[in-house]
């Protein structure tokens, strides 16, 4: 049950005055459904004006609010602007410039005459001056010192910076005063103010230490939630398996494992022989050979008399990670079955049959195999395929499954940083699989401007005609998925007329029978060429494809484009790369694509992505899909994340958790935060 004292932020948006069905959708996709997500909607930045009463003391493109006298209205013949001329203060004469509808409003709010403030930028029209389509007109009765610092706030379609300001204002009156969660020490070192002086202050004006509490608040929040899993991880009953390594033996591998791969293998091995439930993440670039790895730790539940899962991110990835795993079992004599929430009937009957009696020791499957109507004997270890894919509440899902709680290793080829490995994973061991096999020839990588298209659909041509097969990866971003898919479609019309049958289409809108479909013809062989949206991006292996292009390069994250680049160079020949990029790049885009070119090490491409990005362009559009917060920039998550993990850790190990005075603000952060989870963990004991 959430405290009583939150429930006012809580309350959805409809209850604003002006907010109907209309605006409900806009708010929604910027996620703004109740008080509180407008509270913590914070401004991308401000415009400050200057009060100028003689306009040339003013500069051009300078933001100002000046008074001014209307002398005249000027409609223009054809289809120029609407001109208002007024005066200001020494009588300098300004033009005040509408285009299109916005005339009307000029009609109403500038009469003959009459003097009013104009809030806007000042520019120059010939020998003019001008102020084009002006932000404010108000009256003059009063100096209207709210225009003199605005916030300017991300918006979506419908919505207008003095609508959303409106809605912010009134989410704003209902702050209640909350006490302190942050350790007080240093809240007085670092000068933040208390958190409902802070929410004001953050839409009122550029101020860093507003920002950077709430921020902190945010980090503080998720370090808490992680180390309460932790705790309740702790609190467990898992099943201490000792393998034999009899089943193990059997399997004959044509390769000897890495170093990296035996050092993470004895991680596990030496967690899954505790009684506390393991919780491991097994991070590990594209080709890292994370799959061994899991299918040798859950032939040590086989040999321990217990039963393992493997669970896939989507089907293509289950239906591959099984014929791998089977594959690989040949010669143990250890069944192994496949469960997704496609199969049905007697088939489905029976693999359930077998998970109940124990008879199937090892099942792969998508999230069909943690839900309720399956029941296992003696599940003892659930591997997470793609961790980052699941939330916190699946993994809590699964803890519940059995009497005892299974042990999971979470498997990931996201290379993220060290700091956000913390912020993500802070309540997991890690190990790393930091070296790949030995053999891999790197993948020649080069940039093209999408204007040589021709030349790389001719080299495109030349590689399918050696018999070898080709990616071609068209963007995805989910804002327009319509148009992201017409693009996708419109490049395969293109390639099959030059290519013809040899070329399938993916992506992630087709019925899963026909997307499968695609994917077997490429993986079997009989077709040449995939068009795909980024659905490939996980693990989809097929060694014989050599060439990769993909599209707009510079719309995909780096740790995405490395993922997306780690599907080919997976067998022993040589491998291309090639990334067009658009027109007009900006020179961190430029420096991310290079970065690319340079490096195959995922880990280096991630640390090297956060600092260019820590250098600004993306600060302000914040991609919450890279980190799992909202309000902390990815420069706040590298200065303060450490702070707050260390004030979690005191306020948990030393100072006697939820319990204290600051543990029960802290309880409030947490739902504020809405890691509530976090607090239902403690209480379910
Ligand atoms: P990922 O970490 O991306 O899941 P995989 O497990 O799919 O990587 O392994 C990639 C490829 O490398 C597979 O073909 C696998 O058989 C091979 N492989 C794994 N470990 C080794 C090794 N120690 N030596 C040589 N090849 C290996
Ligand atoms: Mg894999």
């Amino acid at each position: 049950m959430r405290p009583e004292e939150l429930n006012c932020l809580f309350v959805e948006t409809d209850a604003l005055d002006g907010v109907g069905p209309k605006l409900r959708r806009p708010l929604e996709k910027l996620g703004l459904t109740r008080l509180r997500d407008l509270a913590y909607h914070l401004p991308d930045r401000f415009v400050e004006r200057r009060v100028v009463s003689d306009l040339d003391q003013a500069g051009t493109g300078e933001n100002i609010l000046v008074r001014l006298t209307v002398r005249e209205h000027r409609a223009s013949s054809g289809r120029g602007p609407y001109r208002v001329l007024a005066a200001d203060d020494v009588g300098n004469i300004c033009a005040l410039t509408y285009f299109g509808r916005a005339s009307y409003s000029a009609k109403k709010q500038l009469p003959m005459g009459e003097a009013r403030w104009v809030a806007g930028r000042l520019d120059q029209y010939g020998q003019m001056l001008q102020i084009v389509h002006p932000e404010h007109v108000s009256e003059t009765s009063a100096t209207p010192v709210g225009q003199l610092c605005e916030p300017v706030y991300p918006l979506s379609e419908g919505l207008t910076q003095g609508r959303m300001a409106a809605l912010v204002a009134q989410a704003l009156t209902v702050l209640p005063e909350l006490p302190e969660w942050i350790e007080p020490g240093l809240l007085a070192k670092q000068g933040w103010p208390a958190w409902r002086a802070a929410v004001l202050a953050a839409h009122k004006g550029a101020d860093g230490a507003a920002r950077d509490r709430l921020a902190y608040d945010e980090l503080l929040a998720n370090s808490l939630a992680l180390m309460l899993v932790r705790e309740s991880n702790r609190a467990q009953r898992g099943t201490a398996l000792a393998g034999d390594g009899h089943l193990r033996a059997k399997l004959r591998l044509p390769f000897a494992l890495t170093g990296a791969q035996r050092r993470s293998l004895a991680e596990i091995e030496g967690d899954m022989a505790q009684a506390v439930p393991m919780l491991r993440l097994l991070q590990g670039d594209v080709g890292s050979g994370k799959t061994v790895v899991a299918l040798s730790s859950m032939l040590v539940a086989v040999e321990a008399g217990a039963q393992a899962a493997l669970l896939a991110p989507t089907e293509i990835l289950a239906r591959q990670h099984y014929e791998t795993l089977r594959k690989l079992l040949e010669g143990t004599g250890v069944e192994i079955a496949l469960l997704t929430g496609r199969d049905k009937g007697k088939a489905r009957e029976a693999i359930l049959m077998g998970l109940v009696d124990g008879s199937i020791p090892l099942v792969v499957g998508t999230h069909a195999i943690f839900q309720d109507s399956v029941a296992y004997r003696n599940l003892a270890l659930a591997v997470i395929d793609e961790q980052h894919r699941f939330g916190v509440g699946q993994r809590l899902m699964l803890a519940r499954k059995g009497r005892r709680t299974p042990h999971t290793l979470a498997m990931t080829a996201t290379p993220i940083p060290r700091t956000l490995t913390l912020a993500q994973y802070g309540e997991m061991d890690v190990s790393r699989l930091d070296e790949l096999p030995p053999g891999r020839q790197p993948i020649d990588t080069r940039v093209f401007p999408a204007e040589r298209m021709d030349e790389v659909a001719a080299a495109l041509g030349r590689h399918i005609e050696t018999g070898q097969q080709a990616y071609w990866v068209c963007p995805m971003v989910n804002e327009s998925e319509t148009d992201d898919i017409a693009a996708a479609e419109a490049r395969y019309a293109l390639l099959r007329e030059r290519f013809g049958d040899a070329v399938v289409l993916v992506h992630g809108q087709q019925r899963p029978e026909v997307k499968d479909a695609g994917m077997e013809r490429f993986a079997a062989g009989q077709a040449s060429l995939l068009v795909a949206t980024t659905v490939i991006e996980v693990g989809v292996d097929v060694p014989n494809a050599t060439l990769m292009v993909i599209e707009q390069a510079e719309r995909f994250g780096l740790a995405q484009l490395h993922q997306l680049r780690g599907r080919v160079g997976r067998g022993s020949g040589k491998s291309t790369c090639l990334l067009l990029r658009g027109g007009a790049l900006s020179e961190t885009a430029r420096a991310r694509l290079a970065l690319m070119r340079e490096t195959q090490d995922g880990f280096r491409l991630a640390e090297e992505d956060l600092k260019l990005r820590g250098g600004g362009e993306l600060l302000g559009t914040r991609q919450s899909g890279d980190t799992p917060f909202r309000i902390a920039s990815l420069e706040q998550i590298q200065r303060l994340l450490p702070m707050a993990h260390d004030d979690a850790r005191l306020l948990m190990e030393h100072e006697g958790g939820l319990t204290t005075p600051r543990g029960a603000a802290a309880r409030l952060l947490l739902y504020l935060f809405e890691r509530d989870w976090g607090v239902q963990l403690l209480r379910g004991g």
